[in-house]
């Protein structure tokens, strides 16, 4: 076996992507192998939300949000033709279950985690300008917040991670799938298999990056990692014709007053999302007609004199991991497994954020630390600018 590689990366989806780059940019020799195409998984399926998470604050998860809204910042920055700052509009209405005083208490609780910046800056619209909102339903309506977020192209973003990735001299295979490994003295003997064949290549740490694939691929682990029971919940988006002009509408579902958002998106409206426990292959994952009547009934319910054409449907599935110690914990933030605490060499990333990849392949690129040589790095991915076309 000749080839050998510091950090070889299981899933091509925006974590894996995000550990390839922050690999290379630490000056390691790094390889992803993605069994179909970049970015096929739950990373093309998202809302799209470079974001905080204003609904997080209600769990007090302040920690999530504050690291979200720097790393917001920072993919501003770094990837400012991929994440753009959007108005976010909340309209509250007799029915809603959070008043006006709860909501501007979030927003200001979500301004000061985002440090009071100017893009955190958040406003009460005057009434006078409610006939200005896409059609919004105005019938009992008794205020519209708005204030800032960012939006993404979530394929495109893994794309142009990938690329900074390939131009820091890592290497992206696919298809290419991950089929075993074997722990040795010196890290992983990995087998894989593309269109040529099956081969082993040789890596000092090993990261599963699978996404909904994750149980899967521990299990192909010997010794067999910590493997967590995971739950598959499927969130579905439909994309209907005809653009919202304004920005983000932040609604709730009126028949179980869960969160739904109307976002613009490339000359459409996208309307997203629901929580559908799954079971079945991730790959094989569908909108269900009930989560589409359901998305339709919110849409027609706040813009009930805009036309209604289904162009599109698509769902994806969230990762949570039911932690030890207790059985229905269901953690939105990242958690990271490893195969020895004190010296880990492979690391598994369950659940986790779009907003939150930098950091995330940051934390997981820090645990291996101990495991891989010294290298020169050869970048800072927190200011390393995102190639630009891909
Ligand atoms: C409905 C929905 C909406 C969301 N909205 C947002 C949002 O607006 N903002 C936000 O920040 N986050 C959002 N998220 C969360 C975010 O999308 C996910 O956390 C993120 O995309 C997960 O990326 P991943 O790389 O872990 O997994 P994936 O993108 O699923 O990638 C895993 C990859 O591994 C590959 N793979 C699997 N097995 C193998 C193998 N054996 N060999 C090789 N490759 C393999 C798969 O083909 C796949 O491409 C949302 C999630 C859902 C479900």
């Amino acid at each position: 076996m000749s080839e050998h590689v510091d950090v070889l990366v299981v899933g091509g989806g925006i974590h894996g992507a995000g550990v390839l780059q922050a690999a290379a940019a630490a000056g390691h020799s790094a390889l992803l192998v993605e069994e179909r195409a970049p970015a096929s998984g739950t990373s093309s399926r998202s809302s799209k939300l470079i974001h905080g998470g204003l609904r997080y604050l209600e769990t007090l998860q302040l920690g999530l949000v504050r690291e979200s809204l720097r790393e917001r910042e920072i993919l501003l920055r770094v990837a400012p033709q991929l994440v753009k700052l959007t108005p976010f509009f909340i309209p509250v209405y007799d029915a809603t279950t959070r008043p006006p005083w709860k909501i501007r208490a979030g927003l200001s609780m979500y301004a000061a985690l985002g440090g009071f910046d100017r893009d955190d800056l958040f406003q009460r619209l005057p009434k006078r300008e409610w006939d200005q909102l896409d059609g919004l339903e105005t019938r009992g309506l008794r205020a519209v917040f708005r204030y800032f977020d960012g939006q993404t192209d979530d394929a495109a973003l893994v794309r142009a991670v990938l690329a900074s990735a390939r131009e820091l001299g890592a290497r992206v295979e696919h298809p290419c799938s991950f089929l075993a490994a074997q722990r040795t003295d010196s890290g992983y003997r990995v087998r894989l298999r593309d269109e040529r064949g099956e081969r082993e290549v040789a890596c000092a740490t090993l990261v599963n990056a699978a996404g909904p694939w994750i149980a899967s691929v521990q299990r192909c682990i010997t010794p067999r990692p910590l493997c967590f029971e995971v739950e598959l919940v499927a969130g579905t988006h439909l994309e209907l014709e005809g653009a919202l002009e304004r920005g983000v509408y932040y609604c709730e579902a009126p028949s179980d007053r869960r969160a739904v958002f109307l976002i613009p998106w490339k000359g459409r409206t996208m309307v997203g999302t629901t929580e559908t426990p799954y079971r079945g292959d991730p790959a094989a994952i569908a909108p269900l007609q009930s989560e589409i009547d359901y998305l339709l009934d919110t849409f027609r319910h706040y813009m009930p004199t805009r036309p209604v054409a289904q162009l599109d449907a698509w769902a994806g599935l969230r990762v949570l991991p039911k932690l030890p110690g207790n059985a229905f914990s269901r953690p939105r933030d990242v958690t990271f497994t490893y195969d020895d605490e004190s010296k880990p060499r492979l690391v598994a990333i369950w659940g986790g954020k779009l907003t939150g990849y930098r950091a995330t392949a940051e934390k997981v690129l820090a645990s291996l630390a101990q495991a891989l040589p010294q290298r020169a790095p050869r970048a800072d991915t927190a200011s390393l600018r995102l190639p630009a076309s891909n």
